[in-house]
């Protein structure tokens, strides 16, 4: 068994000086958080789309595997700007299993004062055990007005993974 800790965080996109207020699709960068769209909210500012659980649950299996870390294999390049960050993890997914381990399950915890991640951790869950074929739980923490929960969102993930004889 191999455990790792993966971690992430982006800032709010405040473009023009918008802070926590609803952007519409046309306007600003969507937030999407586990694969998925959070409507009318702030998106994050970073290379690919910004989807902070999906690169903290990629860090901790590269982390876990002994492969590096999340910026290696996927440097900043403009070209990644609007990369889909599911499609990012499950190419991690692959690389990790072609170095013979299987994860095992993954549990991650989302830091942010806004917006509640409840509504939607059921899907989140969903799409990213799909995406690394292993259990994922999402949980969330809220920081109650420190600024480390009102600027952005953070991410800290930990991933379980069995090594065996086979390359995947
Ligand atoms: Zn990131």
């Amino acid at each position: 068994m191999k455990i790792g800790l993966g971690f992430d965080c982006h800032p709010f996109d405040e473009t023009d000086g918008r802070k926590l207020i609803l952007v519409d699709e046309t306007d600003g960068r969507k937030l999407i958080l586990g694969g998925v769209i959070f409507e009318g909210e702030t998106g994050l500012v970073g290379h690919s789309d910004g989807d902070v659980v999906a690169h903290a649950c990629a860090d901790s299996l590269l982390g876990a595997s002994g492969l590096g870390d999340l910026g290696q294999h996927f440097p900043d390049d403009k070209k990644l700007e609007s990369q889909d960050s599911i499609q990012m993890l499950k190419e991690v997914v692959r690389k990790v299993r072609r170095a013979g381990f299987l994860v095992e399950n993954i549990d991650c915890v989302v830091v942010t004062d806004h917006p509640k991640i409840s509504d939607k951790r059921d899907q989140m869950q969903k799409n990213l055990s799909a995406c690394v074929r292993a259990p994922v739980s999402v949980g969330g923490k809220r920081t109650e007005g420190m600024n480390v929960g009102k600027e952005g969102i953070t991410c800290f993930a930990v991933a379980l993974l069995n090594e065996t004889e086979n390359k995947y």
